[in-house]
């Protein structure tokens, strides 16, 4: 058994197995960031409770997760875009904040975003990561549009900085990335440490704030395999439509220094067909929640994939019903290659030889 740091305030979770072969992997990433600017942003449009929404999409270059620098999630590589040494000043996240702004002038004129998503690669909520005084700063800043969704592991969700935004007059949201409502998959298969209840706790104190919850579920973890990964995503949806006016769903995809890489390198991973997505999106719709999906590095063999043919088609179809929600958007595709799909549901059952690649 490996021997954690004991510096580590993650000392004791996950499973060390998991943490040791990820230091291991994450430790062969070289490259740094500059903390004046952010990881990434853009422009985009997503369906929120009042409606779709011009939305400016914020990646903050913060210090990175903590849990991240444990071993972390098998999937996640965004510990790779963090800063070295681990935090960001306050003034070198509002200089990120003002470059974002100019982003947006440069590309939506005068049209400004009523919403506002800050991804940190982490947890905004967590104040190692985002100081208060930077998290007031960035409320008043956004406090003429209408809504901000800031990302956090449930552990950091108190009601008192989520007041922060409302007391501004924004609608907020927490996305939290549960990835599936499955606690021995959370744990087994995603190496995160929590559990279902700690997010129905989260929930519990975003409500207090006035505040809503977007879940974040991960279609088909490594060592699940295909129709594993399609039932825990049908599960897990409904699971959490009870805590989460809105679910974004998400496949798989095979992100550098990470233990799913290792495993696709070996022949061991495949990310799920994008029929897969369609086919939960579709099952779905009874669900008391927006379920939406982005496919990210749809049609590459690293991302979510069909045959090649129909990959760009079925990706419409799911962008289209993110923002309608009408799940007869589906009986507008179809391909050769959902007999070979089928085949597959029916025949796979180990994670560890995908059927196809
Ligand atoms: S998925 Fe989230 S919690 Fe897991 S290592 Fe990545 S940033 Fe950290
Ligand atoms: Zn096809």
């Amino acid at each position: 058994m490996s021997t954690p740091n004991p510096d580590v305030y993650e000392q004791g979770r996950g499973m060390d197995a998991h943490n040791q072969v990820m230091r291991d992997i994450r430790a062969r990433n070289q490259r740094t960031y500059d903390p004046s600017e952010p990881t990434r942003v853009w422009l985009d449009e997503d369906n929120t409770p009042d409606g779709v929404y011009q939305s400016l999409t914020i990646i903050l270059n913060t210090g990175g997760c903590r849990w991240a620098r444990a071993g972390g999630c098998t999937m996640c590589g965004y510990v790779a875009e963090s800063v070295e040494g681990g935090t960001v000043s306050h003034e070198l996240l509002m200089e990120q904040i003002d470059a974002c702004l100019e982003h947006e002038r440069e590309n939506a004129g005068d049209e400004s975003s009523d919403l506002i998503k800050i991804y940190t690669s982490g947890s905004f909520l967590d104040e190692r990561e985002v100081p208060a005084t930077t998290r007031q700063a960035i409320a008043s800043t956004f406090s003429d549009r209408e809504r901000i969704v800031v990302e956090s592991l449930p552990d950091f969700v108190e009601r008192e900085k989520l007041t922060d935004f409302t007391e501004v007059g924004l609608d907020v949201d927490v996305a939290v990335g549960l990835e599936t409502a499955t606690d021995r998959v959370r744990h087994d298969c995603v190496n995160k440490y929590f559990d279902f209840d700690d997010f129905i706790k989260a929930s519990d104190a975003a409500d207090a704030a006035g505040a809503g919850i977007k879940a974040y579920l991960l279609m088909k973890p490594p060592f699940l395999s295909e129709p594993e990964a399609v039932e825990d995503m049908k599960r897990s949806i409904r699971r959490c439509a009870e805590y989460a006016h809105t679910v974004s769903m998400n496949p798989t995809n095979v992100q550098r220094y990470t233990m799913v890489e290792e495993l696709y390198h070996d022949g061991g991973y495949r990310p799920p067909w994008l029929w897969s997505v369609a086919e939960v999106l579709q099952d779905t719709t009874d669900a008391d929640a927006i379920v939406v999906s982005d496919p990210v590095g749809h049609g590459s063999d690293r991302g979510s994939h069909n045959c090649g043919e129909c990959d760009d088609r079925v990706q419409t179809a799911i962008k289209d019903f993110n923002l309608r929600q009408d799940p007869t958007v589906f009986d507008q595709v179809s391909c050769e290659c959902e007999l070979t799909w089928d085949a597959i549901m029916e025949r796979e059952t180990s994670y560890g030889m995908p059927l196809s690649r």
